[in-house]
């Protein structure tokens, strides 16, 4: 990870992504500035958000000029480590697993799936798009071979914790955790927890409860803050 990104709160680093694709549709439409308030209507997230943000990473707006763009494409660039493709696999591929196989991540960052597991013998030997899926036996041998450091997991809550297990003991830092398990890990593992169902069921109950909220607080917390 970057020293830079270090010191950039965690609320703000979330966001980045974020920044990062629609500044690279602005670069591509061929324009050369752009404002806070833009920015704002774009992404969703208020001005003096957007404002505190860019400071962090020395991106210091001017009045009535805006920020630059060709300086923030390179700022996010670097910072997201854009040039360096990051090596990816999943665990599980049933048909959450395998739409994710099916999906070009690529078309939004350079992250890309590498490769798959799977224990269904039916499953492993296949590829899914050009993705091949290997035995669960072969999991560690395969980690080190494609120098994975970060996994998608879309098993059965069962099968989460134990393979967590496996991972973090063959170099995986990231994990993006698609089970209802709440895992253990060590300190230096990060696990980026998305249950669908308790997202689905939480997005219900807003709606239920809270049904006029204003339009600054209705976007998805746990992505924007
Ligand atoms: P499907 O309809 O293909 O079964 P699903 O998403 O409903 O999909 P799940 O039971 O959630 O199926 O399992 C997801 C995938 O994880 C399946 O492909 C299954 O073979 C695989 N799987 C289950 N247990 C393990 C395990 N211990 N290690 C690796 N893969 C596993």
């Amino acid at each position: 990870m970057r020293e830079e990104t270090t010191k950039i709160p965690q609320a703000t680093a979330k966001r980045l992504p974020l920044y990062y694709r629609f500044i690279k549709n602005l670069h591509a439409s061929g324009k050369q500035r752009v404002s806070s308030a833009e920015l704002s209507e774009a992404v969703k997230v208020d001005s003096a958000t957007i404002r505190r943000d860019f400071s962090y990473f020395g991106a210091l707006g001017k009045k009535g000029y805006g920020y630059n763009v060709n300086y923030l494409l390179s700022f996010f660039r670097k910072t997201l480590d854009q040039d360096e493709l990051i090596n990816v696999a999943l665990i599980g591929v049933g048909n959450l697993g395998t739409a994710f196989l099916k999906y070009n991540f690529l078309k939004n960052n350079n992250t890309k799936i590498q490769l798959a597991f799977d224990n269904d013998p039916e499953k492993v030997g296949r590829k899914i798009g050009d993705v091949p899926v290997y035995s669960l036996d072969d999991l560690e041998e395969q980690l080190t071979a494609f120098q994975v450091s970060v996994v998608i997991l879309t098993v059965p809550v069962g099968a989460a914790q134990p393979i967590t297990d496996r991972l973090v003991r063959y170099n995986v830092k990231g994990i993006l955790n698609f089970t209802p398990a709440r895992l253990s890990i060590p300190p230096d593992v990060r696990v980026h927890h998305i249950d669908l169902a308790v997202e689905l069921q939480s997005l219900i109950y807003f709606l239920k409860h809270y049904p006029n909220t204003d339009a600054d607080s209705s976007q998805d917390e746990n992505n924007l803050s």
